[in-house]
């Protein structure tokens, strides 16, 4: 930790400060410049709460060097995590699509978008059976009954399934259907059923939550990572900010960003970022290019009406031709879809 001293800080608030950084266990490097005082706080403290400092005479700032967060941190695992579910391995060169309908909503519509996701060399079945809506009147999911339709559609045509979790009574029915356990951006800070999750064998997809800073998000992860669940990736889904011609702002950034501070896969969701059909082909591209190990994308065959999230549902050809341009984008970068 670094403290910076006010320019008029007084000997006796610099002396209490250092004194009050030695009695938490800290050792102390003072560096005296001509304007201010600067204290080197050596000791590794991830719960010690900054504010603490802040808040003594005489002190101007404070800066956290180490980050809080250790096992999603890079270097805990410099090489990247590999995910390995069956035949599929996520956090290599090797992009992984997760594709499907955002709900699940009959056995027709989960077989028809399923073969049109094998058939676009897709390794993943995506939909929800358990849908957090933001209105208590809009379609809630299929619930079992949906986990038995996508389970059997993705088997039919050699899938992985991912589909969301949304509280922890939910957490042993959903493993006998699941491969991934996906956590939606509105329980990112659900730390009880995350603690759960960490118990189980299967991994985690985690969503950022609608306005969580990175840190937050990769704290987030460190819950299911300290139950002892290693199978865990992250999704940007996009965040709010003040935009209003996008549902989201996709946050591109965190993609190359996340990479450099976690080891843990990042996935990207255009669908959801943007909330658009005409927007999700560009964003799709833009994400391949800034380095994502995968991408979530909602499809539908009639999304005119589709039970949720229609508008940014591509239909199937667009996404097939989609997938065409990605290729290429992936290989410009050394990797493959
Ligand atoms: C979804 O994947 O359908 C979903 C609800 O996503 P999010 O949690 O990102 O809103
Ligand atoms: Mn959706």
């Amino acid at each position: 930790m670094i403290v910076i001293l006010n320019n008029k800080a007084s000997d006796k608030q610099i002396d209490d400060v250092i004194k009050y950084l030695e009695d938490y266990g800290f050792q102390i490097h003072k560096s005296v410049g001509v304007e201010r005082t600067i204290l080197g706080a050596i000791g590794v403290k991830p719960n010690f709460d900054i504010r603490k400092i802040k808040i003594l005479d005489g002190v101007a700032d404070v800066y956290r060097i180490t980050a809080p967060y250790k096992l999603a941190n890079r270097s805990f695992n410099e090489d990247g995590t590999k995910i390995n579910i069956k035949d599929v391995e996520i956090g290599n060169d090797q992009l992984v699509l997760m594709v499907g309908p955002c709900s699940i909503e009959s056995e027709k519509q989960i077989f028809t978008l399923a073969e049109v996701v094998a058939k676009s060399g897709a390794k993943i079945l995506r939909g929800g059976a358990f849908k957090p809506r933001s209105s208590p009147y809009s379609f809630q999911g299929m619930g079992e009954e949906g986990l038995k339709l996508i389970r059997a559609a993705a088997d039919e045509y050699n899938l992985l399934v991912i589909t969301e979790v949304m509280q922890i009574d939910h957490i042993d029915l959903i493993h006998k259907y699941t491969d991934i356990y996906q956590v939606g951006a509105r329980n990112m800070q659900n730390f009880s059923l995350l603690k759960e999750l960490g118990k189980t064998d299967k991994p985690v997809m985690l969503k950022r939550g609608l306005s969580a800073l990175i840190e937050e998000w990769l704290m987030s992860a460190e819950y299911i990572l300290a139950g002892g669940n290693k199978n865990v990736m992250l999704c940007e889904r996009g965040i709010r900010t003040f935009e209003k011609y996008t549902r989201n702002t996709f946050d591109l950034s965190a993609i190359p960003i996340v990479h450099k501070k976690s080891h843990l896969p990042v996935i990207a969701d255009p669908s959801h970022a943007t909330g658009l059909r005409d927007q999700v082909p560009p964003m799709a591209r833009a994400a391949v290019a800034a380095g994502a190990d995968g991408l979530m994308i909602e499809i539908h065959n009639d999304p005119e009406n589709a039970f949720s999230d229609g508008p940014q549902a591509l239909l199937p050809d667009t996404y097939l031709s989609l997938i065409q341009e990605l290729k290429l984008i992936a290989n410009a970068i050394g990797r493959e879809i």
